[in-house]
């Protein structure tokens, strides 16, 4: 098993286009590290240059001690997965997952042994004797997971392996790489754009933008504090309400008078916003306590919970979590007030963290 380490990768396509900007990365061994991004980021470009699949303009990229810039994917040890799995179709199940093993050269008693454990792993036993033909698109796409892990290599290379799988089946899929990589303890990079898959997975998360990482740091972290406004815009779903805001009397106070507690450490002279999560924000009877006048101008019930789009006279409308309980209807006035915490804020001519 191994770590990764990423040094200043770069990477300009023949066309003059950069995919990768001086990319950071340091991966511990055992770590499922996710890179999540919109399309075009680079999450591809970064991992195929870790396989070998890509050869970078400049930059490192060493696997456990090793610097494998000059190393062809063979020689890397890695195993990828790619969104379209690729499995022989004239070969059985118990065949495709015999074969890197009989590539390696493996003998015969250790490869049936092998093809055993990772069928009952990916509980695939029952489909041994099928070819792809018969499987459905999530029993391909495991398959092709199990061909992946039955090498046992020092990482895993994962680029959106569950997109062509039905939304339950994904969730299904997930799960089980999840525990995989748990039980297996082998360092696994994760490319998605699908931030739920992204933060559901990871130990930690990679956000990219233009070629460039933006922010690195547990879901937890990149959730609470977006290093910058593009991860502010980009992590949660709805995501977070960007409020301009101004300190004035040891408070924030945004346009339309929502009062705000303001983190240590604000600059005076900048223009500021702050990120406010749907959650964050309260939608109450008109008139309560902290509270300023709103109206509610949509309401969109989700059945576990109901989120308000709110019109409290600031420069744009809010958007607010509520719990299924609640009860207001569009046109309703209401009060909005910050239910507390102290909001990330952020530079507007910058667009990174202040404080
Ligand atoms: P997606 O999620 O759509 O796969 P991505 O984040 O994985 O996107 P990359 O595939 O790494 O992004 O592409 C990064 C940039 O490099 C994009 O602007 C893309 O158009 C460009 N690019 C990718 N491959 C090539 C190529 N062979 N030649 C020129 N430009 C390329």
């Amino acid at each position: 098993m191994a770590g990764i380490e990423v040094t200043s990768l770069h990477k300009k396509y023949p066309d003059g286009t950069v995919a990768v900007d001086h990319v950071d990365l340091s991966i511990g061994d055992g770590e499922l590290f996710v890179m999540l991004g919109p399309s075009g980021c680079g999450k591809t470009t970064t991992l195929r240059a870790m396989a070998g699949l890509e050869r970078q303009t400049s930059g490192d990229i060493r696997i456990g001690r090793t610097l494998v810039n000059d190393l062809p994917p063979a020689e890397r040890d890695i195993a990828m997965v790619f969104q379209f799995y690729a499995l022989y179709p004239h070969l059985r199940t118990r065949d495709n997952l015999a074969f890197p093993l009989r590539a390696e050269g493996k003998p015969e008693k250790e490869v049936r042994e092998r093809v055993a454990e990772v069928a009952r792993m990916m509980q695939l036993e029952r489909l041994l004797d099928r070819k792809p033909q018969r499987l459905s698109g999530g029993e391909q796409q495991r398959v092709a997971l199990a061909r992946a892990l039955v090498r046992r290599p020092q990482a895993f290379l994962m680029d959106e392996p569950l997109t062509n799988l039905d939304a339950e089946l994904r969730a299904d899929v997930r799960t089980e790489i999840k525990h995989l990589q748990a039980e297996l303890g082998t360092t696994m990079v994760y490319v998605t754009h699908d931030q739920v898959e992204g933060m559901s997975l990871g130990h930690r998360i990679a956000i990219l933008n233009k070629g460039r990482v933006e922010q690195v740091g547990t879901p937890l972290e990149v959730y609470d504090r977006p290093a910058s406004l593009f991860c502010a815009a980009f992590i949660g779903s709805p995501p977070m309400n960007l409020i301009e805001v101004q300190v004035a009397e040891g408070a924030l106070r945004g346009a339309g008078g929502l009062v705000l507690a303001p983190p240590d450490g604000l600059p005076r002279d900048r223009s500021l916003v702050a990120g406010v999560r749907p959650e964050a924000l309260e939608v109450t009877a008109p008139g309560a306590d902290r509270t300023v006048p709103a109206r509610v101008v949509s309401a969109e019930a989700l059945g576990d919970e109901i989120i308000y789009v709110v019109d409290h006279g600031g420069d744009s409308d809010v958007r607010v979590r509520m719990p299924p309980t609640a009860r207001f209807a569009a046109e309703e006035q209401v009060g909005l007030r910050h239910a507390g915490g102290t909001p990330p804020v952020y530079d507007t001519s910058t667009e990174e963290l202040v404080a």
